[in-house]
């Protein structure tokens, strides 16, 4: 039989373990929440590689998840009936980590102690060690024998075969030899209510091994038989002598507690139900779950549809109400871009679409549920799929429309969605020709009749005047630096409501905007000759008798200007300088500047 083999932890893996120990010590229950999700995983895994050859769950039980305290041995055991791991597998996945900014992670994890991270990072599994001091994970996977992998944690681990040979037929179990101290996690109430709090969207059964007091039958003592035999004696001689005696019971019912295994989850999906079923709570705790990554905020709003038609799938759908901060962002670029979860009939296929959403929609968090994708293709094929392709086009009409939703029904909820997505909706604009019109309806700005309130373009065509025949608008760094520019005089004074736009972003978004509505172009004010529809006159007298300024002023700057004018636009100020009507507005200048750096 073969030796147990002893190898070296990673060195990065020594330090995450020493990192989670030390800084998640206030959270240590989550580590039932990541085996936990780990089962599931590897559920979800071998159910999937089932779709393609049905033989692979010939060789273990039903798919199910089984979590057992034993008090006297101090272990925790879950099992799962999943994919279980090969050797190489269990040295590869239980002893280094894969992913890429490491260093990054481990400092953040260090700063905000934020145990919803390791789940995100992929390094779930070690938080095992903030409860017990010992771990056994004994695994076997359809293509490999039976394998044990053992430590305590301190930086090496062994791994033999299995001498029993395959007690577990397929899946894994994993055995928490718990800390003194924390017997607590030995406690079924305690298991129970934290199995609950964790595997209420799990979409596989899991049990507990429970003791629970149930009616037994039990058989009668000498003494009570007796007292039974006396009874009955005393009543046949009270009674007439044909009558029949009926037989003393032998067995009585007695409550006891009868230990057994106890569903602890419902394994309908929350997405499989009619939006009627479901509560407000019911959707919060899901998105939880869902997006674990951004902590515990409630989301801002969701939307649960079911489309019908030539492509059907079911899809829930959420705005988080905040995205993850920057320093977050930063340390977790590998696990971004997995935020919306596609299903083929309830069987997880995939959360790595990164393109099942355009890149300006990356912050909805969802899942995508579908009837007819081919389950058993690679993901290249899927992705190429005729049928993902409308799906894709109706997830983005439907969060599209609940934009618009919010925006129409509850303003201030989109108020604080808009402060939050701006960005996210003029990048839209730029990039998505195909919904740039609907896009432009969610704008919205500030203006020069507005008294610091935002509006949408359809508030400004509203009060449009009569002869105006462009939107006008003027960018600048602040509000301020706008509200004060002299190019703002004249055009206001004669009644003209414009836009200010003080975000980088904002002219780059309004100048790919053909024509809003299809009616009107957006104008920059400080482009160009405005036509205000009168003085043309005037300028042209003046424009005369100020040649020798103009020409004068020309060639002092020759090389900063391409034309001086004299114009009817100011009304106090003497000057203005502005870009031509193709040019960069001093606004977009700086944002190519700093693109190009
Ligand atoms: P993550 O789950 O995010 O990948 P973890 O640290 O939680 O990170 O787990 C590391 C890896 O160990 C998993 O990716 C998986 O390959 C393997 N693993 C952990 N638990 C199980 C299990 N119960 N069955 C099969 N594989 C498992
Ligand atoms: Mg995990």
């Amino acid at each position: 039989r073969e030796k147990a083999q002893t190898l070296q932890f990673q060195a990065e893996v020594n330090k995450l373990m020493g990192i989670i120990i030390n800084s998640l010590y206030s959270s240590k229950e989550v580590f039932l929440r990541e085996v936990i999700s780990n089962a599931s995983d590897a559920l979800d895994k071998i159910r999937h590689i089932s779709l393609g050859d049905r033989s692979q769950l010939d060789s273990g039980s039903k798919l199910e998840i089984r979590i057992k305290a034993d008090r006297q041995a101090r272990t925790l055991t879950i099992t799962d009936s999943g994919v279980g791991m090969t050797k190489e597998e269990l040295i590869n996945n239980l002893g280094t980590i894969a992913k890429s900014g490491t260093t990054e992670f481990l400092k953040t994890l260090k700063d905000t102690q934020d145990s919803n991270l390791i789940g995100q990072f992929g390094v779930g599994f070690y938080s095992v060690y903030l409860v017990a001091d010992n771990v056994t994970v004994i695994t076997k996977s359809n293509n490999d024998a039976q394998y044990v992998w053992q430590s305590d944690a301190h930086s090496t681990f062994t791994i033999s075969e299995d001498p029993r040979g395959d007690t577990l037929k397929r899946g894994t179990s994993i055995v928490l030899h718990i800390k003194e101290g924390e017997e607590e996690f030995l406690e079924q109430e305690k298991l129970a209510t934290l199995v609950k709090k964790y595997s209420e969207f799990i979409n596989f059964p899991i049990y507990l091994w429970t003791e629970k007091e149930q009616d037994v039958e039990v058989p009668l003592t000498e003494e009570e038989l007796a007292v039974k035999r006396k009874e009955r004696d005393e009543a046949a001689e009270e009674a007439e002598a044909d009558e029949e005696q009926p037989d003393i019971e032998t067995t009585k019912t007695v409550k006891e507690k009868v230990p057994q295994w106890e569903i602890m989850n419902e394994t309908k999906p929350i997405w499989t139900k009619s939006p009627k079923e479901v509560t407000q709570e019911e959707y919060n705790a899901f998105f939880k779950v869902l997006a674990k990554d951004l902590g515990d905020k409630d989301p801002l709003a969701h939307v649960h549809f079911n489309a019908e038609g030539d492509v059907e799938f079911k899809s829930l759908l959420y705005i988080p109400a905040e995205v993850p901060s920057q320093q977050q962002q930063e340390s977790l670029v590998q696990a971004m871009g997995r935020n919306i979860k596609l299903y083929v009939k309830r069987v997880f296929i995939t959360d790595d679409f990164r393109d099942i959403l355009p890149k300006y929609m990356s912050f909805i968090r969802g899942i995508v549920d579908a009837d007819d994708l081919p389950l058993n293709v690679s993901r290249e094929m899927l992705q190429e799929h005729r049928n993902l392709a409308i799906i894709k086009n109706k997830v983005i009409r439907r969060c599209l429309a609940l934009f618009q939703d919010l925006a129409d029904n509850d303003k201030e909820k989109y108020e604080k969605f808009y402060e939050v997505y701006h960005q996210n909706i003029k990048l839209g604009i730029v990039e998505d020709a195909k919904n740039r019109a609907r896009l432009s309806k969610l704008l919205m700005f500030t203006s020069s009749k507005s008294n610091g309130k935002m509006i949408h373009l359809d508030e400004y065509m509203e009060r449009m005047k009569s002869d105006q025949k462009e939107i006008y608008y003027l960018s600048g760094d602040s509000l301020d630096t706008i509200k004060a520019s002299p190019l703002l005089e004249r055009i206001t004074k004669k009644g003209y409501e414009v836009l200010y736009m003080d975000k980088p972003i904002d002219e780059y978004a309004v100048s790919s905007i053909e024509k809003y509505d299809g009616k009107f172009q957006l104008r920059n004010v400080a482009k160009g000759n405005l036509d205000l529809g009168d003085d043309k006159e005037e300028t042209k007298r003046l424009d005369e008798e100020f040649t020798p300024l103009t020409k004068w002023i020309k060639e002092q700057l020759s090389d900063k200007l391409e034309a001086v004018r004299v114009s009817v636009r100011l009304v106090e100020a003497p000057a203005a300088l502005v870009s031509s009507l193709f040019g960069w507005s001093p606004q977009m200048e700086k944002i190519i500047r700093a693109q190009a750096l």
